[in-house]
């Protein structure tokens, strides 16, 4: 067991606190990891403030981790003291479904453990995420971080990463495909330089003005500010994928509008019901698809990370002392982050 600093909430509405805890001693196939960098995404800021309820306080959020390997249990031969790896959102599966089986970990039948807030398969106690200086998990689930990518930029890989480059890869995004991608935060501006290098023409839907500029500087062919209804009246009919990451419940009906026929709308933000309604007319009359999409599986982060460094990918971040988290959360609620923030936890060693 090693004693371990991190920050945790410990209600709703308790804002978060230094905390510390115990990491459990070496598995044989377990990692231990010292953690350098850790994102902060929505979902730390959604599973804090118990928006999708059932959170379990107290909350140690963070699921983009990068650091080095400090040790590793007697039957762990992928990794050694020294290397550098990350660990996003899953720390464990059942590992003999079908979907396990198939490297989609994300989607495993009995539910995948998750990074915080889950309860540990073996010994029950409630896992704890990455705002804490290490933590120890079984090598299926760390993967190999290039030493070419910058790794403080490199941590939202872990998480705002892999949710954009998965649905991409998995509807075959490609050259000749018009791609919208709705919300340009963290995930959304991943999901432009992805979808760029894969060779798509890309447009970003805002509701942001102030973000024309800089969507243009992520790579985005096009702008499109969504509150605006003549762009979007113009924009009918012209897409072949959605990839949509606003967070909070909105009106996919004028989006919808804006697919081609056969186009897939893909839902990443959005955990909760859809309001306003779906206007069914809207896809039976153009086979629209709705579509969903979680996070990856372990085999395809590895690819999504080598796709990065073969192609100079990183996140836009923001670096974070971990003492003015609280402050960052309400900076996050107004989408006023360039793209992410991305905790020193250097600082969290400084108290
Ligand atoms: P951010 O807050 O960084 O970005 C969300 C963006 O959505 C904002 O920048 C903003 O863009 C837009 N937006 C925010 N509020 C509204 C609103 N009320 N109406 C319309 N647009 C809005 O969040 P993340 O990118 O970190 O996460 C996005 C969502 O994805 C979260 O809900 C998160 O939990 C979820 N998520 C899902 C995963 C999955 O596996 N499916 C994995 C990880 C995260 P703009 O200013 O350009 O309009």
């Amino acid at each position: 067991m090693a004693n371990t600093r991190a920050y945790a909430a410990t209600s709703p509405t308790s804002g978060m606190a230094p905390y510390s805890f115990d990491r459990r001693a070496l598995r044989p196939d377990d990692v231990a990891i010292e953690i350098d960098y850790c994102g902060v995404c929505h979902s730390d800021l959604h599973t804090v403030e118990n928006d999708w309820g059932g959170s379990q306080y107290p909350v140690v959020p963070g699921h983009e981790i990068i650091g080095r390997v400090t040790a590793v249990g007697q039957d762990v031969t992928r990794y050694q003291p020294g290397d550098l790896v990350g660990v996003g959102c899953m720390v464990d599966s059942c590992r003999t479904c079908s979907a396990c089986d198939s490297g989609l970990e994300q989607y495993c039948i009995e539910g995948s453990t998750m990074t915080y807030g889950s309860l540990d398969r073996h010994d029950g106690t409630v896992t704890h995420g990455g705002y804490s200086e290490k933590i120890v998990v079984s090598d299926r689930f760390v993967v190999r971080v290039p030493e070419n990518l910058d790794p403080a930029s490199a941590a939202p890989l872990l998480c705002a990463g892999i949710t954009t480059y998965s649905p991409l890869k998995h509807f075959k995004v490609g050259k000749g495909h018009k791609v919208g991608v709705l919300g340009m935060g963290g995930l959304g501006h991943m999901g432009v330089k992805l979808a760029k290098a894969m060779g798509a023409e890309v447009t970003i839907f805002t509701r942001s003005e102030n973000k024309v500029a800089e969507a243009k500087k992520q790579g985005a062919d096009h702008v499109i500010i969504s509150t605006d209804k003549a762009q979007m009246k113009a924009a009918a009919d012209s897409f072949d994928f959605l990839l949509d990451t606003i967070p909070v419940a909105h009106d996919l009906n004028p989006y919808l509008k804006c697919l081609k026929y056969d186009g897939t709308h893909i839902l990443v933000g959005l955990l909760t019901p859809v309001e306003p309604a779906l206007q069914a007319g809207l896809l039976v009359t153009k086979r629209r698809v709705v579509a969903g999409s979680l996070i990856g599986g372990m085999p395809e982060t590895q690819e999504m990370l080598d796709f990065c460094a073969e192609h100079n990918i990183t996140c836009d971040v923001e670096m974070l002392d971990i003492r003015n988290i609280n402050d960052a959360y309400e900076r996050l609620k107004k989408s006023d982050v360039k793209y992410r923030f991305v905790i020193d936890m250097d600082t969290l060693k400084q108290g």
